[in-house]
């Protein structure tokens, strides 16, 4: 017999906060499997051979306005408060991202940009934050001067590289992440809660997951111990029907095969060590135009780490293509793309043993507080089902 009532596949953010909660709100015992030789998913931060800690697979920034977010992690580390900044290399100037007054006034001469400053804040109202999709709608030559250098300049290579498509083929909420900024507000997040666990990631999600009751398996594939038969509703684990609950992490096409995959976008990065105490003024530089990288990322800028030397990334977006060891990293939204996440999930609504949970499993680009929010309330409803009881 199985000591287990869970078994989490995938441990990166959304799995261990999943499986700390069943854990010690349910007495659980847990059992989560993870196929790479490390936990934290792309969330994986490391000491590199130069001693400088680094986001493996790029950098993350931690970011909420949701209180009880960040309770919850608050429980686990401490944090350093570093509020993100990016610079955008622009015609040979770096100008602050998102595009906000300041990046207006050193891109045009004084007179027009003190008119197109004086248009946005009569048609927006000061402290808005427009979407340059939207603002590409305006009418006023001015205006329509402004967003199209802003598009031209800082978005459509940008977005081209990062997605292979160019804005308007991928869902509008992508490029209004980083909207124009009718302020000299320069952070690139506006929350009330910035800041990185003050000893890295790694260290957080490894306490969230050193509850007792949870085991964790680091490289080993889910099927290496689970089998699911989709179509008929069963799970075995280690070869016996197992009939408590599944929390799935990975990519949901994973889970019916036969089916057609759905499309991810993925990162290459290139790591570097320099002999250099600084590389560049900001945390991260975006390259929009001229080079095959979208932005090179300087990690001490944000762990405060003091170091003779200095360790950077650059990101190289691709295609997914997990024969060459690529990770996948977003969902591609586009709307055939969408449409066959919901028939996949249409099938797994079947399956009530299983719950499908966080950024590749739901095919969502969850901020990191939003994959512990989402974690959080699936776990409601779970214990809700379970125990009759509402949250706590
Ligand atoms: N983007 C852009 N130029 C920039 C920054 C962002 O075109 O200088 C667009 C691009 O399509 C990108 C999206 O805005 O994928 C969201 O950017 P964000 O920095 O939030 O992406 P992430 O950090 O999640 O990769």
């Amino acid at each position: 017999m199985t000591p287990y009532q869970a078994v989490v596949v995938g441990a990166g953010l959304s799995g261990a906060v999943m499986a700390e909660r069943m854990a010690s709100q349910l007495g659980w015992r847990v059992l989560v499997l993870e196929q790479r030789p490390h936990l934290g998913g792309n969330c994986y931060d490391e000491y590199d051979d130069a001693g400088v800690l680094v986001h493996k697979y790029g950098p993350h920034l931690f970011h909420t306005d949701k209180q009880q977010v960040w309770d919850y992690l608050s429980q686990f580390t401490q944090w350093r408060p570093h509020e993100h900044r990016v610079l955008s290399q622009i015609d040979g100037q770096l100008l602050p991202i998102p595009f906000n007054l300041t990046s207006i006034r050193l891109s045009f001469d004084k007179n027009e940009a003190e008119a197109m400053i004086a248009e946005l804040i009569g048609r927006f109202g000061l402290d808005a934050r427009v979407p340059i999709l939207q603002l590409r709608q305006e009418t006023s030559p001015l205006l329509q001067r402004l967003a199209e250098f802003i598009y031209q300049r800082a978005f459509v290579n940008y977005t081209s590289k990062q997605w292979g498509v160019r804005p308007e083929a991928i869902s509008a909420a992508v490029t209004a992440r980083v909207p124009v900024v009718v302020s000299t507000d320069d952070r690139y997040f506006t929350d009330p809660w910035q800041a990185v666990p003050a000893d890295g990631y790694s260290a957080m999600i490894s306490r969230i997951l050193q509850h007792p009751a949870i085991d964790l398996q680091l490289s080993t594939p889910m099927t290496d111990r689970l089998q699911l038969d989709i179509a008929n509703g069963k799970v075995w684990l280690d070869g016996e029907p197992f009939a408590g609950i599944v929390v799935y992490t990975g990519m949901i096409d994973q889970l019916l095969p036969g089916e057609a995959p759905l499309p991810y976008r993925s990162l290459r990065f290139e790591h570097q060590h320099l002999a250099q105490p600084q590389f560049q003024s900001a945390t991260t530089v975006n390259y929009p135009n001229e080079e095959a990288y979208t932005r090179i990322t300087e990690f001490k800028h944000l762990t405060g780490q003091q170091h003779a030397g200095t360790s950077i990334v650059y990101e190289y977006p691709c295609d997914y293509q997990p024969e060459q060891g690529l990770e996948p990293y977003y969902p591609i939204f586009t709307d055939e793309a969408q449409q066959r996440y919901q028939q996949y999930r249409a099938r797994l609504a079947e399956f009530p043993q299983l719950i499908a949970l966080g950024r590749l499993a739901e095919y969502r680009y969850f901020d990191m507080d939003d994959a512990v929010d989402n974690a959080l309330e699936q776990f409601n409803k779970l214990r809700l089902q379970w125990t009759g009881e509402g949250s706590k």
